[in-house]
């Protein structure tokens, strides 16, 4: 039966609470455990995926098609352990599957209450797979105190309750604010923090301390006694030059030590650091350095592009290069021209996105790459848009266009070369869909295989001809206008099995352009980057060389 370990955050939202748990995560399995890690979000969405990035920073996609909160991302490039739709809850999901149960008589006529009702659900979500692994690792999202997190409080508090000693611990992430005027770090926060949660009767084993000063040994001890907890489980989170620094930093400080010394484990394995010591050693001793321009519509908000800014600097730590990705409004290049911004950049990456805003210039942005031979990578909408590019400006569509931006604006003005997918295979089912659906769980989501052509760019970097990658749009580029592309040298390199969907495009006569359908930054890892990030990154370095 795994091990539980509970992490909660007070004081103030955005400490790193995901960071936290995915570094302890790998510390575990550094020392050979295996491990699993969840995330339990209060919010009353279903799930994130109808939310914009602007709100929530980017949705993460599972392999079984599950639409995610980002800190799994983390989880994953941190354990390389794919994430599953099991692994990821919120306070709207858990509503709606009582609410389907009460409907349909399941409650046997009782009143259904938060107590026991909400709280069973959550706990049945929690033993989801307790014999699969040694640990699993569940995040609580929001900061204690919230409204909409008491369920999840009270849950975690019964669950520990209802296992035998030792087999849950609580880990509690607070902040110790640095006051300059008297130079003093305050741990009356924490403090206060830690009283609430005990007061729902939560007493928390280990103590995460963020602080941009280090912790000295009498505010320690203050924290231990006020707070009740050892002192060698009060663990000092210092602001980090990379977030892979993160297993190394939090070893050094003792947090895999505490948690361990909370279960009782002794004695403790010893660890094996190397794969984070090798990553470090990459990413502070780079050997050059390349500029690679992000075209996008949601350059405000660094989150809402987390794994593509993660997978660039996995191609980075692959071809030994420091990664400097700039974030660059695509509308500008609705009004200007791209050429003066571009041109100093090494390689251009489009990513997704959704609505028609901004891809004019997104499309402008693929041009000058295609035209200049400079190194692109177009991700789903950025591959949808290449496409739209090269039949306008190459194969004489000067209308082509994406039906998404015609519904969104109720006029047909374009020649669709991108249409919307009414149907499609998966594993061995039909998969329908309706323009007119909801919008929740309803695009094409998830791994889907896809067959390479042998000889071509991306078989190349792939090393393979039959890839699985993760999926998450409602428009596909429309085999009809196949020919007349492949005519003038936009190849279609990967397809789906049934050869009716395309997942690869790519440009015969330039160096590296590459659009896929699907999203490879989902599965990048810092010890495992993405070949076509590695890919990419190396084609940025030649074409630097050459300049
Ligand atoms: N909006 C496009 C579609 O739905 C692209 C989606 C994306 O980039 N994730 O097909």
């Amino acid at each position: 039966m795994a091990r539980y370990v509970f992490i909660t955050g007070g004081v103030v939202s955005s400490l790193g609470k995901g960071l936290a748990s995915a570094a302890l995560g790998a510390l575990l399995q550094a020392r050979g455990f295996s491990v699993r890690l969840r995330k339990l979000d209060p919010y009353l969405n279903v799930d994130p995926g109808t939310m914009s990035p602007f709100e929530h920073g980017e949705v993460f996609v599972t392999d079984d098609g599950a639409e995610t909160d980002l800190d799994l991302g983390h989880y994953e490039r941190f354990t390389g352990v794919a994430a599953r739709r099991t692994d990821s809850i919120s306070s709207g999901r858990i509503y709606q599957t009582v609410l389907e149960k009460e409907r349909r008589g399941d409650y046997l006529g009782k009143t259904i209450q938060v107590i026991p009702h909400v709280t069973n659900e959550i706990k049945d979500f929690l033993a989801i797979g307790e014999d699969e692994v040694d640990f699993q690792l569940c995040e609580i999202g929001g900061t204690v105190g919230d409204i909409e997190g008491l369920p999840f409080f009270e849950a975690i508090r019964q669950f520990a309750q209802d296992r035998p000693p030792r087999q849950c611990i609580f880990v509690h992430l607070t902040l110790l604010p640095y006051l300059a005027a008297s130079g003093e770090l305050k741990t009356k926060p924490t403090q206060h923090s830690v009283r609430e949660l005990r007061a729902i009767g939560i007493a928390p084993d280990v103590l995460v301390c963020r602080s941009e000063q280090p912790i000295p040994e009498r505010e320690r001890e203050k924290i231990a006694l006020f707070c009740n907890v050892r002192k060698e489980a009060v663990i000092a989170a210092y602001d980090l030059k990379s977030i892979y620094e993160a297993p190394l930093a939090y070893h050094r400080e003792g947090l895999d030590q505490a948690v361990l010394d909370a279960f009782g484990i002794h004695p403790a394995p010893r660890p094996n650091l190397a794969k984070w010591h090798a990553v470090m050693d990459a990413l502070e001793n780079p050997e050059g350095e390349v500029r690679v321009a992000v075209v996008g519509k949601y350059t405000q908000l660094e989150d809402a592009y987390k794994s593509i800014a993660e997978a660039l600097t996995h191609g980075g730590i692959a071809n030994r290069v420091r990664v400097r990705a700039e974030w660059v409004n695509s509308e500008i290049f609705e009004r200007e021209d791209p050429a003066p911004h571009l041109e100093g950049f090494d390689a251009i990456l489009v990513p997704g996105g959704f609505g028609e805003r901004g891809t004019e210039g997104m499309i402008a942005a693929a041009r000058f790459a295609r035209e200049h031979k400079v190194p692109y990578l177009g991700i789903c909408l950025g591959m949808q848009l290449a496409v739209i590019e090269g039949s306008r400006n190459v194969a004489r569509l000067p209308d082509a266009g994406s039906e998404e931006f015609d519904h969104e604006a109720g006029a047909r003005r374009f020649t669709p070369v991108v249409y919307h997918l009414k149907e499609w295979v998966q594993g061995n089912r039909v998969v329908e869909r309706r323009p007119d659906d909801a919008k929740g769980g309803t695009m094409r989501l998830g791994a889907y295989t896809a067959l390479l052509q042998p000889g071509s760019l991306v078989a190349d970097v792939y090393g393979a001809t039959e890839i699985e990658e993760r999926h998450r749009h409602r428009y596909e580029v429309d085999t009809a206008y196949r020919e007349k592309l492949e005519g003038v040298g936009l190849c279609f390199s990967g397809m789906s099995p049934d050869g009716r969907l395309p997942e690869i495009v790519e440009w015969k006569d330039h160096p590296w352009f590459i659009g896929v359908q699907f999203h490879p930054e989902l599965k990048s890892k810092p010890f495992d980057p993405h070949p076509l990030f590695a890919g990419f990154i190396r084609a940025a370095v030649e074409s630097a060389r050459l300049v």
